[in-house]
């Protein structure tokens, strides 16, 4: 059995995670995690907690328990010095921000897996005043936007313009997770909201924008339409092949020139590469995504093309050169779980090299209804499930995912909750 002398991990979201999970068992001792987050959160039923059908602890899994006897470091790390093999890291605590915080990481072998940042493509205004959809911080944001636009819009000597401006929900971006957020938006407000608001009703409205051709690009397009002929019977409305040019305090100015009102504006669409990404010198990145390119081992490919042993590179940022995967939790944890078989066999270089396999995709629409495209094990053929069958399917799949035994419990606790006593509306 081999043992490193130091192997750092960045990151802590499913490739990092799904990496050290299970390290201890193979007696690797000496790994150190160094992220700003010391906990996993379980990234699929994040926009579940946005609106209270589950709590945002019910999807987290705290750091320090999974990695054990292994190392942790709150940090965040700012450069990789590969000549030196030397990690430039800042602690990731608010009071320690200064430049004179700044430390050294040695490593022997090190597996980056930050992970991406949400894409504005630098359009007016997103950043200052829309909410993103990547971790538990925003989810937090998003559930007191929405709690705060119904409590206003409560107050006396409104006018119903400006009612239903507090009351407009967007969405920008129709892949699964804009789709997913909008189903539970529309779950929260049909089956609570309207109970405790009811005068305010005629006023909300849910609009999802993308400026594709049609929402879940993914999926096979009969699902696709599936989705979409199901949210407009649910009233949200899906506005195809439209940009957004600009966002504003109070609403979006869209690519035809008009302005629309809203409050809460949720940017759900592109990734773009994180600051230690975009900074990196010395290695391939790919052209159009910014990611890290590796080989078929996802070793880091440096400018030359050739691979650096022991850098590794997996996750949402980077890609395999000629290969390119997409960004999902299903392609870090496999390549994750590669990476540990790997990095665990005495000549890595002699292993089979990495191959994909696709498990299937699943989105939520909303009133107990998802779609799932799944291939049959072992064959070409693909089943379509949608409406009720596939929301069980949906929910079974996750709760089997749920990595601990305690969220294992929280998680069907906290949906038969929502189901009896409804959700929580408190905003704090
Ligand atoms: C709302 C939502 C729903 C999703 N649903 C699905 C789904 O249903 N199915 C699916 O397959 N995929 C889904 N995805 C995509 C999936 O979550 C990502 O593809 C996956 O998280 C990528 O894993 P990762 O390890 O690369 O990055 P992440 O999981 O994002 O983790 C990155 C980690 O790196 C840390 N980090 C960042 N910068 C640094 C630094 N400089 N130094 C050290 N650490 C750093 C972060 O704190 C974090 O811990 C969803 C994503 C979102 C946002």
């Amino acid at each position: 059995m081999n043992t490193f002398s130091r192997l750092v991990v960045l990151g802590s979201g499913w490739g990092g995670f799904e990496l050290v999970r299970k390290m201890t068992e193979a007696r690797m001792l000496d790994v150190t995690m160094v992220s700003p987050r010391n906990y996993f959160v379980f990234t699929p039923l994040l926009a579940s907690t946005c609106v209270g059908t589950l709590e945002f602890r019910s999807v987290t899994e705290p750091i320090r328990k999974t990695l054990q006897r292994n190392q942790y470091i709150q940090a965040s790390c700012e450069s990789v010095d590969l000549s030196t093999k030397l990690l430039n890291c800042r602690p990731a605590f608010e009071e320690t921000a200064d430049a004179t915080s700044l430390f050294t990481i040695p490593y022997d072998k090190l597996v980056i897996s930050v992970g991406s940042v949400s894409n504005t493509f630098n359009i007016p205004g997103v950043h200052e005043h829309a909410l993103f959809l990547k971790n538990i911080g925003d989810a937090r944001r998003i559930r007191h936007r929405v709690l705060d636009c119904f409590e206003r819009a409560m107050f006396p000597g409104l006018s119903s313009k400006e009612k239903e401006s507090l009351l407009h929900f967007c969405i920008v971006g129709g892949g699964p997770t804009g789709i997913e957020f909008s189903a539970e938006l529309h779950d929260l407000i049909n089956e609570d909201l309207s109970r405790l608001f009811p005068q305010l009703m005629e006023c909300v409205r849910i609009t999802v924008y993308d400026v594709a051709k049609r929402i879940l690009g993914g999926f096979d397009a009969s699902l696709a339409e599936y989705a979409a002929r199901k949210f407009s019977r649910q009233k949200i409305e899906v506005v195809t092949g439209m940009a957004v040019n600009s966002v504003t305090e109070d609403g979006l100015v869209l690519g035809n020139g008009e302005f629309v009102g809203a409050r809460l504006i949720v940017w759900a669409t592109g990734l773009a590469p994180s600051q230690l990404i975009a900074n990196m010198e010395g290695v391939l990145k790919d052209a159009k995504s910014g990611r890290l390119l590796t080989d078929d081992h996802l070793r880091v490919l440096d400018q030359f093309g050739k691979p650096i042993n022991d850098v590794y590179a997996l996750g949402d940022c980077a890609t395999i050169k000629d290969n390119d995967l997409p960004c999902t939790a299903q392609v870090a944890k496999q390549k994750a779980k590669y990476l540990r078989s790997l990095l665990s066999k005495p000549s890595p270089s002699n292993t089979l090299p990495f191959r994909y396999k696709y498990a299937g995709s699943m989105a939520y629409i909303g009133g107990w209804k998802a779609i799932v495209d799944l291939p049959l094990k072992e064959t070409k053929v693909m089943i379509r499930p949608r409406g009720w069958i596939a929301w069980l399917f949906w929910r079974s799949a996750y709760f089997s995912m749920a990595v601990s035994w305690r969220n294992k419990v929280l998680i069907p606790m906290y949906w038969f909750l929502t189901w009896i006593f409804g959700r929580d509306t408190s905003k704090f």
